[in-house]
């Protein structure tokens, strides 16, 4: 009878286990030519000469000046470019895919479900921008990932970093004042259940932590080195975590394969940051000379964003947030003088967060690079160069291949331009009219090609 019952079981996972899978399984890979294709390959400054583009699966099989012959099954799919351009997806290294459409109160008190769907909708949103991979550094955001992954929703690659990782009082601890004092060990609060945020005030308790987001799939750790904006208790100046702590993060991390990213605004915490073998700044706004120089010494990556002076509106008048906002603008322009002389390794990423109205704008904020940079060095940092900052993620790349590029044996993340971005950036910031065709992942999610 025992063994009766255990094959009935077995049987019954089974079944579950293959309907799963029906459900979820990719449709056979289809063969896609694209002709007469100019190319943005994501590291030259230049377009190609006409070419023709094979991508098979989800992979670019081969590039020739020559007809590439297929087979015409019925399953080809012959694009007709008429010379446009076609180049790789681009990458926000600084994105919080949770927290773009809700506000802080609405995030701290809507349900998961609304949440996730509300992130849904705007994953996709931000694919039809162009954005096929985002690193998202700070949020819930591991369902959305997979969702996407399993092809239930459209939207990014979405490198999870899981839970920012804060101290008591520090940029990301989101909790009222009467919220406090915190029992240790005791009960977690909203921004901590729902993953958002997670305090840590000594080593032991930054090492469970940062081992919990790895458990759950975060392809890096992100913790919050010093103060920051949108915080209420934390001032831009202040250090928060402790050379000990960040060195704890940094151990989990390396073991496990990855590397650790902070957000650090000031000398003081970027070089303590390093100190303890952090990999990665995320800002760097008021770095100083002194601070450049090591980050180039050692290799750092410096991942910044181009603020827009709009971004002010969204903290009330005279707040504290509004003022550390114009205080960390301010030194916006010697940090990418900075990051340009001392030919930082230089990440872009926009760090949108509670306004769909600027992330709509997400195309257009790259395209403000082009205050420091040329328009192709613009395009070539958030592809190809963004691409080499995933990598560091190891075996803990959620999407092996590579990224940001058009070579053979490249993902096929393909964007068909009606026009030549690197003469016309502006092209960019307007996708519903520039872009012509969406392919990630080898799948098509827009072809206005007449047909
Ligand atoms: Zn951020």
């Amino acid at each position: 009878m025992k063994t009766k019952l255990r094959k009935l079981v077995l049987c019954l996972l089974l079944l579950a286990a293959s309907s799963s899978l029906a459900q979820t399984e990719t449709p056979s890979p289809k063969t896609v030519l694209f002709q007469n294709v100019r190319i943005f390959d994501g590291k030259s400054d230049k377009l190609t000469e006409p070419k023709n583009v094979l991508v098979s699966g989800n992979k670019i099989e081969k590039i020739s000046s020559q007809p590439i012959p297929t087979d015409r099954r019925a399953d080809t799919v012959l694009i007709d470019g008429s010379g446009r351009t076609l180049m790789p997806g681009l990458i926000d290294m600084h994105w919080h895919a949770m927290l773009v459409r809700p506000t802080p109160t609405s995030a701290l008190s809507s349900d998961a479900g609304y949440l996730n769907l509300s992130a849904g909708a705007e994953a996709t949103d931000t694919l039809l921008r162009w954005f096929t991979t985002i690193r998202d550094l700070g949020g819930p955001a591991f369902g959305l990932k997979r969702a996407i992954d399993e092809g239930l929703v459209a939207g990014p690659r979405i490198f999870p970093s899981g839970a920012v990782i804060t101290v008591t009082g520090g940029h990301g601890d989101f909790r009222e004042l009467w919220e406090l004092p915190r029992v240790i060990g005791g009960q977690l609060v909203r921004m901590e259940t729902l993953g958002a945020s997670l305090v840590a005030d000594s080593p032991d308790e930054v090492r469970v932590r940062v081992r919990e987001q790895l458990m759950l799939g975060a392809s890096q750790i992100k913790l919050t080195a010093g103060g920051g904006v949108a915080s209420p208790h934390s001032p831009i100046d202040v250090a928060t975590f402790t050379e000990p702590e960040l060195r704890a993060a940094v151990e989990a991390a390396e073991n496990w394969g990855t590397y650790v990213t902070a957000h650090a605004y000031t000398p003081e915490t970027i070089q303590r940051s390093i100190a303890a073998g952090v990999k990665c700044i995320e800002h760097g706004h008021l770095m100083d000379e002194a601070t450049a120089k090591l980050m180039a010494q050692r290799g750092i990556w410096l991942s910044i964003q181009p603020f827009p002076n709009e971004l002010a509106d969204v903290f009330p008048p005279g707040s504290d947030e509004r003022e550390k906002f114009q205080e960390v603008l301010a030194g916006m322009e010697t940090a990418y003088g900075l990051a340009k002389k001392y030919k930082l390794k230089t990440a872009f990423g926009t760090d949108v967060l509670f306004s769909q109205a600027l992330a709509q704008r997400q195309g257009a904020l790259l395209t403000m690079l082009t205050r420091w940079y040329t328009p192709a060095e613009t395009l070539v940092m958030a592809t190809g160069t963004n691409a080499q900052l995933l990598a560091m993620s190891g075996k803990r790349n959620p999407y092996p291949g590579k990224l940001g590029v058009v070579e053979e044996g490249a993902l096929a993340d393909l964007l068909l331009v009606d026009g030549n971005p690197i003469e016309h950036i502006e092209l960019i910031a307007d996708p519903a009219k520039n872009f012509v065709v969406i392919m990630k992942d080898g799948k098509f999610y827009k072809n206005a090609l007449p047909r």
